[in-house]
């Protein structure tokens, strides 16, 4: 069984975008026939040749879900599923109430949890994912799914916690 890797976080963080990168991160074995990868959240990604699993939750919707109700089914899914969990939070909101409700979730689990930091697209907006220390889910690692940088280092992360 390979490993299975989940990205968690609230509505616009950015996870579709992310999983979208990190899937695109082995083009070789991708498929791109039209419609294929779009909907999809669930897909094999390799990184440094270590083969994984990748769940985007936020990509799983309910019927009459309410915001809440999702994350805390997306929480689930990740603490029953995956090896690893990325949380993905936003460095240009900076830490919000469902983040805070996000984390006190995933408190519950002893599974590896890297807290991921999107939209840090450029240096000004990379000093301030050290607020995101407070968390309490250890060291931020700044990232930017649409230009594609930390992507990288969060998988190093990533593929060390397997
Ligand atoms: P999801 O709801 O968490 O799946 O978020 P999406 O991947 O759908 O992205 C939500 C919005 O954030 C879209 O408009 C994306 O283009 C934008 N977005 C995603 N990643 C980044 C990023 O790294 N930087 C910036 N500036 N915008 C991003
Ligand atoms: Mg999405």
């Amino acid at each position: 069984m390979l490993p299975t890797v989940a990205i968690v976080g609230q509505p616009n963080v950015g996870k579709s975008t992310l999983f979208n990168r990190i899937i695109n991160e082995r083009l070789a074995i991708v498929e791109d026939r039209p419609g294929v990868t779009r909907d999809r959240n669930y897909a094999p990604a390799e990184w440094l040749g270590h083969k994984f699993n990748i769940i985007d939750t936020g990509g799983i919707t309910w019927e009459d879900g309410k915001i809440e109700e999702e994350i805390r089914a997306q929480a689930e899914i990740a603490i029953d599923e995956a090896d690893v969990i990325i949380f993905l939070t936003n460095v240009l909101s900076g830490i919000t109430d469902l983040d805070e409700k996000i984390a006190q979730l995933l408190y519950k689990t002893t599974k590896p949890i890297i807290l991921a930091v999107n939209k840090a697209d450029n240096p000004e907006q990379r000093v301030n994912i050290y607020d995101f220390y407070s968390l309490g889910l250890g060291d931020p690692i700044p990232v930017s799914g649409s230009h594609g940088t930390g992507i990288g280092d969060l998988l190093d992360k990533v593929v060390d916690s397997f």
